[in-house]
């Protein structure tokens, strides 16, 4: 923890006990689940502080109130999946608005943007925000926001987030720098304590951890923009339903534990897969060799349970994805069981291929979300696959 933080006990604890540690009613230590649509009003004007869970309901407040304090912000939002919290996001810029977005990301948010946003207006630059250089080279009057994912994904390029703060804050006073801090996840890095305005999560993989729910956040500590996200939230209604909610609370608990384990068993993983004979180069910003490894340890805590590899012959993909045993080919990261996912055709179909090869995207590409099982045994299915 750092000196900075107010709190006074350890990240670890806090991811336990969350800003709710129990039901004040009843004393019931895990959050109830508030199951109600709706909640009956005592008089007119009068209110428990719920009246429809479009809006509010307890247990997802609970759940907000969790990753919030986790991220250190102010406000948290939770929605029903990670898409919906950065559809949410975007919906406070206005036709016009410029937004700089790291060009190699999750593949739904550049449909998002480009299918839907682009539409309305938004006007969008793709950039390799790991060099501030190029950021800097694209900003415009319009531009109000960087967008940013790091590490990225898949390629796991780390971009500085402090230095992108500084970028977009002395360029406008209404600018504002966006974090997904899914592969991460506020464990290993606090995008709002570098300087960031929006941290953004797809909750369904690590902080629920489970691959059994989806969800999205939204953290920030702005007192004059939360207003406006709760109407966005309560007007679109994909607010996170409250069995979700109690799901991801549940499995948040082991959230430490989990990413310990699994950036542990990531870069073994990644040490042995970078002397296999058949695997080109490896993606894994714990290496010392990654060009921001330094950087990387200036601004998180761990590396993270992702790696993204180059097999040497593309037809070697194929293969692999059929002998897996162990590792399930499947698309999504972040939860207990080791994923193995070709980006090429799964999470970043929806770009472009001039777009997805530029940002290194090509069939030769594996990624692997690395679970909690024991690495000795996922090395060797790995090592059966790529016979
Ligand atoms: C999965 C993912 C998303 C989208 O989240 P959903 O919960 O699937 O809607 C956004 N960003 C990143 C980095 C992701 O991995």
């Amino acid at each position: 923890m750092s000196e900075h933080d107010s709190h006074t006990v350890h990240r670890e604890t806090d991811i336990v006990h969350g800003s709710i540690p129990y039901d004040a009613a009843t004393g019931a230590v895990s959050v109830p689940i508030y199951q109600s649509a709706t909640f009956r009003h005592p008089a007119l004007h009068e209110t428990t502080g719920f009246d429809y869970s479009r809006g509010l309901n307890p247990t997802r407040s609970a759940l907000e109130s969790a990753v919030a304090l986790l991220e250190r912000g102010r406000y948290g939002l939770a929605f029903s999946s990670g898409m919906g919290a950065i559809s949410a996001l975007i919906k406070l810029f206005s036709p016009g608005d410029h937004l700089i977005v790291s060009a190699d990301l999750y593949g739904g948010t550049w449909r998002l943007f480009n299918d839907y946003y682009a539409k309305y207006g938004l006007r969008f630059s793709w950039v390799d925000t790991s060099d501030p250089g190029s950021v800097r080279s694209a900003l415009t009057p319009e531009t109000r926001c960087v967008f940013i994912e790091t590490p990225s994904n898949p390629m796991m390029k780390v971009t500085d987030i402090r230095r992108m703060s500084d970028l977009i804050h002395s360029h406008r006073p209404d600018a504002y720098l966006a974090v997904d801090n899914t592969f991460l996840t506020p464990y290993f890095q606090n995008p709002l304590s570098l300087g960031a305005d929006f941290a953004v999560h797809s909750g369904t993989k690590y902080l629920g951890g489970h691959n059994d729910a989806l969800s999205g956040f939204l953290v920030h500590s702005d007192g004059s923009l939360e207003d406006s996200l709760r109407n966005i939230q309560m007007s679109e209604g994909a607010s996170l339903s409250p069995f979700d909610a109690w799901l991801v609370l549940r499995g948040m608990k082991t959230l430490a534990v989990r990413m310990d384990r699994q950036s542990e068993n990531a870069l073994k993983i990644a040490r042995w897969l970078r002397g296999h004979p058949k695997v080109d180069s490896v993606f894994y910003p714990g290496f010392e060799d990654h060009p921001q490894h330094g950087l990387s340890l200036s601004q998180s805590r761990g590396f993270g349970g992702m790696v993204s590899f180059y097999l040497k012959d593309p037809h070697d993909a194929e293969k692999m994805l059929k002998s897996v045993k162990l590792i399930l080919f499947a698309e999504s990261l972040g939860g207990v069981e080791t994923l193995i996912t070709y980006p090429v055709e799964q999470t970043h179909k929806a770009i472009p291929s001039e777009l997805r090869e530029r940002s290194g995207v090509n069939e030769r590409l594996m990624r692997l979300s690395v679970g909690i099982e024991h690495a000795d045994d996922l090395i060797a299915d790995l090592d059966q696959a790529l016979f």
